[in-house]
């Protein structure tokens, strides 16, 4: 399984629809301060389910969407899709490509989709618990996460073994239908 691309549109500094395209191996982003770097990072962690703002280095949700600069309006939507080579069968899915796709409206909504057809947040979060690529941010480190690591509860310190074993969702299932 490997990132194959990443298109982002009216998300953060990206009004422009704009394609990044991945090979197998190491890719590194290069560009001076401000050019969007971590912004790129964000719309991969968006687009995989993340629902903390603050992971996502905003204030509100609607952070993400274009705000507008001094020559272009601001935008109504943003929107970030991301194509996985599943060749391999490393998610739970019969296809050897699986795009997913998130857009959020400043109007308020947001839509879903798994290979064009609609779905909600938890599918894609569920689509991809198991393949180590879980919202829970084991698979994106950001800076000074590894001290959150280092110093996190044993607790927390599960969380993170259960995420990677993928019975995170198990106990996330459990968890909603003890509540309802
Ligand atoms: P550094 O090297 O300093 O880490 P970087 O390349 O990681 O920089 P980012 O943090 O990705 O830079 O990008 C910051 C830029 O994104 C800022 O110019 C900021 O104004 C812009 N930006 C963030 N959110 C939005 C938004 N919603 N609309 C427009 N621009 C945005
Ligand atoms: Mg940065």
């Amino acid at each position: 399984m490997h990132l194959k691309t990443l298109t982002v549109r009216g998300f953060k500094s990206f009004a422009s629809a704009t394609t990044f395209e991945f090979e197998p191996g190491v890719t590194a982003v290069v560009g001076p301060n401000g050019s969007g770097k971590s912004n790129v990072v964000d719309a991969l962690a968006w687009v995989m389910g993340e629902q903390g703002a603050k992971s996502l280095r905003g204030g509100t949700m609607e952070d993400v969407i274009f705000a507008g600069t001094t020559d272009r309006q601001p935008l109504g939507r943003a929107s970030v899709s991301l194509t996985i080579d599943n060749s391999d069968g490393a998610l739970p899915i019969e296809y050897s490509e699986v795009t997913i796709s998130r857009t959020m409206f400043r109007a308020g909504g947001s839509d879903y989709t798994i290979n064009g057809a609609k779905c909600r947040l938890l599918d894609i979060q569920e689509l991809l618990s198991d393949s180590g690529l879980g919202r829970e941010m084991h698979v994106i480190v950001g800076q000074g996460q590894l001290d959150q690591i280092l110093q996190a509860t044993p607790e927390q310190r599960r969380g993170f073994i259960e995420e990677a074993a993928g019975v995170l969702k198990h106990r996330r299932r459990r968890e909603r239908s003890v509540r309802k």
